[in-house]
């Protein structure tokens, strides 16, 4: 088990930075190995950006951060922990859910995401998914392929195809919703990956809500103890000695040991695995220089920078799923999560970063009104994650060109390894549970196990 120490304890074999998923993973992994690690994490707390709260509001938990478990294809690390940990599953309220559509201004209910003048438009978008995700091979890395000229923005794969402007718009509020960021900003790749690996482009996006709602299920479903019972799961396996409220400032591999220099002091061990976000790595001094090809990642940041929210309401009388471009700004998509009598909990995402200011609840209250008018906000949970020193970001969704330099960007630099979600084609926690091994083994490696 492992256990939280007020300074390092005696001399350590290794030192991971940040205690995410990507840390807890590799911890494991390396007590397990025999060897004596150290956790330097700069909150007061673990975990991350997947961070839940019991009892936020009303007796209902919170998950500030990554909360939704992709399907067992897309997650198989993270499914293997849910199993082993006999963890609980939440798929969200099975009430018969309404369906809100909002583009070119207008608001529709009802299972046709677009007008009908413009199916012929939403067939011709499906059908170019298809084709394009049709040339990714799955059992491939995807640096491997020769798909450069699908790593661009979305604008320039679908520029030919005169989408009406409802098609245009909710496509648009698709991606902000996966991505984080306005559909002109990531690389089409991810999603096209995403379309292959699950064989249909409904099932691997929103257009699949009319048949398959509520969000819980087009999203994955959350885990019942929250993402701190997943978190735990994985630390109650590892043995490493936890330094919080440690920030790590530079990082020096010089021949036979690495010195890491943190707000408490310099630890000097044999190897380090780095598990922060690129998106804070031009704030530690790392010496040697890191790689061209990492330099540039921590330099663009992840793509994804707009806001999720939780919203506690009532005037809800029934459960929801909104999907769109606001147009006085607001949630790309809205759905409710949980539903008893006209109380709900909604999870939004905004539809460009910044574009609603989460702290005033009236805002909030009116940008749901869009969607659902009358609906009452009671509380918000919310946390800026772009803005936060220690992610600088929310999820991992790559920028066009990202893909090719990835994998050199996470080689290891002396005897410093990488790890984190931010590096993986796998999104989300699956990403960081699956480099946290990588670095694991390399680390071993390193030290000749
Ligand atoms: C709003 C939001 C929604 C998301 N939704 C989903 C979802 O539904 N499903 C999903 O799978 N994923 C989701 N994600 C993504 C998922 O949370 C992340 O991919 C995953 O948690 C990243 O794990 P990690 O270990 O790579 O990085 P992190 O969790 O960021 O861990 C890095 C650690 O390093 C620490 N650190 C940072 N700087 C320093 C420093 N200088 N010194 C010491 N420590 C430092 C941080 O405090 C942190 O604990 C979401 C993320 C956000 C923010």
């Amino acid at each position: 088990m492992h256990r939280l120490v007020e300074a390092p304890d005696g001399r350590y074999d290794v030192a991971i930075l940040g205690g995410g998923f990507a840390g807890a993973t590799a911890s494991r992994r390396l007590t397990q190995a025999g060897l004596r690690v150290l956790i330097v994490e700069a909150r007061d707390r673990l975990a991350g950006r997947m961070w839940s709260q019991d009892d936020f509001f009303d007796g209902h938990a919170v998950e500030w951060g990554g909360a939704f478990m992709l399907d067992r294809p897309s997650y198989p690390l993270t499914w293997r922990e849910i199993d082993r940990h006999g963890l609980a599953l939440e798929w969200g309220s099975l009430e018969d859910t309404t369906l809100i559509w909002l583009s070119g201004g207008q608001r529709r209910v009802g299972s046709m995401p677009v007008p009908v003048d413009e199916l012929a438009s939403l067939e011709r978008l499906v059908v170019r998914l298809s084709q394009l995700a049709s040339r990714i091979d799955t059992q491939r890395p995807l640096e491997e392929q020769d798909v450069a000229d699908l790593d661009v923005p979305w604008p320039m794969l679908l520029e030919d195809l005169a989408l009406g402007p409802h098609t245009r718009e909710l496509f648009a509020a698709h991606i902000v919703t996966l991505a984080g960021d306005a559909w002109n900003v990531p690389s089409a790749l991810p999603l096209l990956h995403g379309i292959a690996q699950s064989g249909s482009v409904m099932a691997a996006t929103f257009f699949a809500a009319p048949y398959d709602t509520p969000m819980a299920r087009t999203l994955g479903p959350q885990l019942a103890g929250g993402t701190g019972a997943l978190h735990a799961a994985v630390m109650s396996d590892s043995s490493a000695d936890v330094l919080l409220n440690t920030r790590v400032s530079a990082v020096t591999g010089d021949g036979d040991a690495v010195r890491v220099q943190t707000s408490a002091g310099e630890i000097t061990v044999d190897a380090a695995v780095c598990a922060l976000p690129i998106g804070v790595l031009s704030s530690v001094h790392f010496t040697p220089a890191v790689s061209p090809e990492l330099r540039l990642l921590a330099d663009q940041g992840v793509a994804a920078q707009a806001d999720k929210a939780t919203v506690f309401v009532h005037d809800c009388p029934e459960p929801f799923y909104a999907h769109g471009i606001p147009p006085e700004g607001g949630f790309a998509t809205a759905s409710t999560t949980f539903h008893d009598g006209d109380r709900a909990i909604v999870v939004g995402f905004t539809s460009e970063p910044g574009i609603l200011d989460l702290t005033d609840h009236a805002a909030v209250e009116k940008a749901l009104r869009q969607y659902v008018p009358g609906i009452t906000v009671d509380a918000v949970a919310w946390h800026d994650w772009a803005g936060d020193d220690f992610s600088r970001g929310t999820w991992s969704y790559l920028r066009p060109g990202q893909t090719s330099v990835r994998p050199a960007a996470r080689h290891p630099l002396g005897r410093v390894t990488f790890a984190g979600s931010d590096y993986d084609s796998r999104l989300g926690v699956e990403g960081a549970l699956h480099t946290g091994g990588l670095a694991a083994e390399e680390v071993l490696d390193i030290l000749g196990h």
